[in-house]
């Protein structure tokens, strides 16, 4: 018998397709994958020499449940450097990913009942996270005619005295869209002025174009720094993923919290990966602009190549590496036995008939749309958007 908490859950449909992919590939055939959420880049090597020297002087017993003073050390100083804030040890906890940071922070604060309040398009885990602590999610649609930028006048209308948390995410998963700073103090304002916090996920702070940079909620001011749990990571910013160290930073009470949770379910993160993260945030500078500047010429390529497509309007998104594009316009259209009725139709015809992995926008809550990862190489876009084109042509 499954707990009615886990059967509750909204599987995960892009799990669904990897599936389909994955079998698509064990028969040999080639497909594209647009599908990939981490960058395609290996991780720098000096960050795997520290790796490997941590293993050779026996960093690899548990450390303190909320992350080695080192690496949070490491992490208060990159948020002095990058944006000016003071934060002690005590501030900071380090977790198996950033996933595991939203889980803890969402787990100290919330109560069954509390509404947490998140724009969306958003990544679909925020809201089974919520759900898994009984918490509710109040969903609020950003206006795509606005590149999905933030709201808050009307999230302003859909605060209560339930209202706990808003749950962010700067640049943003699916849509690419980059908060400015008056949005963010305005949100901040509101968190302040009605008691709710902020939490902010911040894991693509590093991959912002046009001379754009990131603002980091808590940094806009004391009051509103007071309220916000920063959640960030090492894995889109130095190509980490599977290395698995995610961490936040906030109200020292909140975090304590975080820690007594983490604490019993995780004992600490990986040692050997904290060690080595060390290296990722204070020397990979160098390899995070080289990295920012080729997912910014994907950008611009993938966008000029979607936009030469008759019938498709793709908005060039301000960060992270996706790209997303409304796909109604081929509702009601067929070929070879496919008939597109909505977007994981659509996915669904795409891999089939032209050997690209896309992922439908359902997944984000984003409607009519399929999400378009850049994070492939130009030659692969290429040849990949060439297979779109012809695929869509033959739609009638
Ligand atoms: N937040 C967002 C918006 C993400 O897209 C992802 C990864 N797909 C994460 C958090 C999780 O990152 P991590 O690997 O650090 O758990």
């Amino acid at each position: 018998m499954i707990s009615k908490r886990v059967q509750e859950m909204v599987p995960s449909v892009t799990l669904a397709q990897s599936e389909k992919i994955a079998q698509l590939k064990k028969q040999g055939i080639n497909v594209i994958g647009f599908n990939i959420g981490e960058p395609d880049f290996n991780t720098p090597d000096n960050i795997i020499k520290k790796a490997e020297e941590a293993y050779r002087l026996g960093y690899t017993k548990y450390t303190p449940a909320s992350g080695s003073i080192e690496l949070r050390e490491e992490i208060c100083r990159k948020f002095k450097k990058d944006y000016n804030l003071d934060y002690t040890i005590k501030d900071v906890i380090v977790s198996a990913g950033a996933k595991q940071s939203l889980t803890n922070a969402l787990m100290a604060i919330i109560n069954p009942g509390d509404e947490v309040i998140v724009p969306t398009p958003c990544w679909i885990s925020y809201i089974e996270m919520i759900k898994l602590t009984g918490g509710i999610p109040v969903l609020i649609e950003m206006d795509e005619n606005t590149g999905y930028d933030l709201d808050v006048d009307k999230i302003k209308d859909k605060i209560t005295n339930k209202t706990k948390a808003i749950l962010i995410n700067s640049p943003n998963n699916p849509t690419g869209a980059v908060y400015k700073r008056d949005r963010l103090e305005k949100l901040g304002n509101l968190a302040v002025v009605n008691n709710f916090y902020i939490i902010s996920d911040e894991i693509y702070e590093k991959l912002i174009y046009d001379g754009e940079s990131n603002c980091c909620t808590a940094s806009i001011s004391r009051s509103i720094k007071e309220k916000t749990i920063t959640v960030n990571g090492v894995s889109k910013s130095y190509a980490m993923t599977g290395w698995r160290i995610g961490y936040a930073v906030g109200p020292t009470h909140v975090i304590k919290a975080m820690s007594d949770y983490q604490g019993h379910t995780t004992t600490s993160p990986n040692s050997p990966a904290q060690y080595a993260s060390i290296e990722a945030l204070s020397n990979s500078e160098k390899f995070v602009e080289e990295m920012r500047r080729e997912f910014d010429k994907r950008r611009k390529f993938i966008v000029e190549r979607l936009n030469r497509i008759e019938v498709i309007n793709c908005v060039m998104p301000k960060g992270a590496f996706y790209v997303m594009i409304k796909v109604n316009k081929f509702y009601g259209k067929s070929y070879n036995g496919f008939s597109i009725n909505n977007p994981m139709d659509m996915c669904d015809y795409l891999l089939s008939e032209s050997k690209i992995a896309v992922v439908t926008g359902d997944a984000f809550f984003a409607k009519d749309s399929i999400r378009i990862s850049y994070s492939n190489s130009i030659e692969n876009i290429r040849e990949g958007m060439d297979r779109m084109e012809e695929g869509l042509r033959k739609l009638k």
